[in-house]
């Protein structure tokens, strides 16, 4: 049985999907005026933990994680360079799925842009405001949160404690100051899009609320974020879609804690905050991963150098491990199964249920990872080239495969190159039969460059290293 902890009931809850073996799941995305962060990479590495141990379990996934590509900070950002916001969002939405890439995330689903899905916003605004739980003032739409009687039921907030520490400014529109933007007009030299109330764009709240909506229908299984999110951004996309739709939102909220760094929040100014550009400079983006995950998601987790040190060694040593093994492998012989044999097997298998105990409980990934550091102990102390060859083949398969689970890959990188020569030579070929010798010849070279050398031979291209 899965237990996830719920922040809505605060409470660790069995995991019961709404659809027998799929699992709908949407993932609050950053918005891309930046490189992203490595307080940003927390989440993206976390869910798609969660999203693989689904998949693992055999749950069917449908994971979708938006971009927030029209923004004031985007718009401030292409001012300052004197580009398009357009412009902006694209570079960094680009570098942030490179970033994905080399974290090991796999891609959504579906990864939606608010700047296409305006229509979809529109028409739940519009659904909002016939139903009274919006109003227009002069080109902007609020959304009445008074109106929405469960309005805090995730953050535990009430309304009229808010209310108390706010204020409506003078030359506010709202009805009440706990109103929200739904639309707001344009500004000079912003983009904005056509919608019956005034050309503009939409709030960041109802971006969220639309594209869950369209892409994963009125109801979710789960939805996530870091847990800064949870008020007011959760809190009013609940009061939106509930409002709209009239059904519970989300079955379960799931909040990531946040990543500080040297015990300090993260801040520009402060001079602590790091891109994960900035740290795949020092470290493969594996060791980032895991180190993510050696703590538990709701956790607040802290960044140092030491800290990252030592998930490189540990990461190294289960690396290690699967290497060395590959090599006893091919020393091994096979033989019948002693009686040590079958306990080491049933062993094994015992490890097996620990690593899914361990997950099954709010996706326990610092304790997951333990029972990998287990089998990597008890390979270490028990096998060797006299060995059965199964025994061996058993463990290798089974240390890479909970990896997996996890996003962590740990086969060297010799094993992983050879794929990648693979992809080269198959690129190489097809610019040939495009007759595009320039970039086949290109392909050659920079495969030489890495050792590779090409031969071109009757049966097709073989390789070696030279
Ligand atoms: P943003 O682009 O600010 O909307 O953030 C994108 C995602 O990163 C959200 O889920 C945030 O909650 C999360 N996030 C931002 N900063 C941190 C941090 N320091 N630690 C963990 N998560 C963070
Ligand atoms: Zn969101």
């Amino acid at each position: 049985m899965m237990k996830i902890f719920n922040t809505q009931t605060r409470k660790k809850e069995e995991f019961v999907p709404i659809e027998e073996g799929k699992v709908r799941m949407y993932v609050c995305g950053p918005t891309v005026y930046n490189f992203i962060h490595i307080g940003n990479a927390r989440p993206m590495i976390v869910f798609d933990t969660v999203r693989r141990y689904f998949e693992y379990k055999g749950y069917e996934v449908n994971y979708v994680s938006n971009f927030t590509d029209v923004d004031d900070k985007i718009i401030k950002k292409a001012n300052e360079e004197g580009v398009t916001a357009a412009e902006i969002a694209a570079r960094y939405t680009n570098a942030c799925i490179e970033d994905m890439k080399g974290m090991n995330v796999m891609p959504a689903t579906k990864h939606p842009k608010a700047t296409e899905e305006i229509d979809e916003m529109i028409k739940l605004i519009s659904i909002l405001i016939d139903k009274g739980y919006a109003y227009e003032k002069n080109g902007t739409v609020f959304y009445r949160t008074r109106r929405f009687k469960d309005y805090g039921k995730l953050s535990g907030k009430n309304l009229d404690d808010l209310e108390a520490g706010s204020r409506i400014a003078v030359d506010d529109e709202k009805e009440d100051p706990m109103d929200f933007v739904l639309w707001k007009p344009k500004k000079e030299g912003e983009p904005f899009w056509e919608s019956p109330w005034s050309e503009g764009r939409p709030g960041w709240h109802i971006e969220c609320s639309a594209m869950s909506n369209k892409y994963l229908g009125k109801q979710i299984d789960i939805h996530a974020g870091g847990e800064d999110l949870i008020f007011p951004h959760h809190e009013n996309e609940i009061a939106q879609s509930e409002a709209a739709n009239g059904v519970e939102f989300s079955r379960y909220w799931m909040h990531n804690g946040f990543l500080n760094i040297n015990n300090h929040k993260m801040s520009k100014s402060a001079g602590n905050f790091f891109t994960v550009k900035d740290i795949a400079e020092k470290y493969p983006l594996q060791v980032l991963r895991f180190f993510m995950l050696s703590a538990h998601y709701r956790s607040p987790l802290n960044f140092s150098d030491d800290l990252m040190e030592a998930a490189a060694n540990s990461l190294d040593r289960i690396c290690t491990a699967v290497f060395n093994l590959k090599h006893l492998e091919e020393a091994a012989a096979d033989k019948d199964l002693t009686d040590d044999d079958k306990e080491y097997l049933h062993k094994l298998v015992e490890f097996i249920g620990k690593f899914e105990d361990a997950m099954d409980d709010d996706f326990n990934t610092a304790d997951a990872i333990s029972v990998i550091f287990e089998i990597v102990k008890l390979a270490n102390q028990t096998l060797n080239s006299d060995s059965t060859k199964l025994l061996v083949t058993e463990t290798r398969e089974l240390i890479i495969k909970l990896c997996g689970v996890l996003g962590i890959i740990c086969e060297k990188e010799e094993e992983i190159l050879d794929e990648d020569i693979e992809k080269m030579i198959e690129e190489r070929q097809q610019a040939r039969k495009d007759r595009n010798f320039a970039r086949a010849d290109e392909i050659r070279d920079e495969l030489l460059a890495k050792g590779i050398q090409l031969e071109d031979t009757r049966e097709g291209v073989r390789w070696k290293r030279v």
